[in-house]
């Protein structure tokens, strides 16, 4: 154990395993890694920030934790780009398939993305805020959300980015099947250019976290 590894401190939300229900590595095992606190407050967040329930664990707990999981890691908030630097990544680097962050796209990484673009597949869930110029570029997909008035021309610049766009429904506990419908819609009717597919957030069709 050196000074870094007991020095630093991670706010996390919760880490646990499960299916991953979203996007590219839709339905692979996955170690979940939840942190805590975002620069937003989108009035739909499922993971309020006024939820307090949160361990600092050092880089050293952490490892303990984590070092058994060889396979996919998926680091979700709340907003990780606030917290997962240089020293978490190439912790998490060592014999892993592969690190999934679902980013609002608004802050700048705080490590060297290029190093670590290799292994990483970033998703960006667009908020209405601008995305940082500097992560654009290492953006891997677009999570875009879905309702029965979601227009064409709304999703339009992500489709042209040519990166893989997720058109996800919103579903609230029940599938809400206009929501379903209209994504299915835009996927079916508009977009033939292969980098929009329809995703569906299977972790809560098989009922996992
Ligand atoms: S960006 Fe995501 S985590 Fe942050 S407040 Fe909005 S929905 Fe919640």
């Amino acid at each position: 154990m050196n000074t870094t590894e007991i020095i630093k401190i991670y706010k996390i939300q919760e880490i646990f395993e499960s299916i991953q229900g979203e996007g590219k590595y839709s339905g692979y095992l996955a170690t979940f890694i939840r942190f805590h606190g975002c620069n937003l407050s989108c009035s739909f967040c499922d993971t309020p920030q006024g939820k307090n329930d949160y361990k600092e664990l050092s880089l050293w707990s952490l490892r303990q934790v984590i070092k058994k999981a060889d396979q996919l890691y998926v680091l979700t908030g709340g907003e990780p780009l606030l917290q997962v630097d240089t020293e978490l990544l190439e912790n998490l680097y060592t014999n892993c398939r592969k690190i999934v962050i679902e980013t609002n796209g608004t802050i700048k990484s705080k490590f060297n993305l290029e190093r670590f673009q290799n292994c990483l597949w970033i998703t960006c869930s667009p908020k209405n805020k601008e995305i940082d110029s500097s992560l654009i570029p290492f953006i891997d997909e677009y999570k875009i959300l879905v309702d029965k008035d979601t227009k064409k021309e709304e999703i339009e610049s992500y489709i042209n980015t040519l990166k893989m766009v997720s058109l996800q429904p919103i579903i609230d506990h029940v599938w809400d099947s206009e929501n379903l419908e209209r994504a299915v819609e835009l996927v079916s009717t508009n977009y033939r250019n292969g980098n929009a597919h329809l995703s569906l957030q299977i972790h809560k069709i098989i009922g996992v976290k």
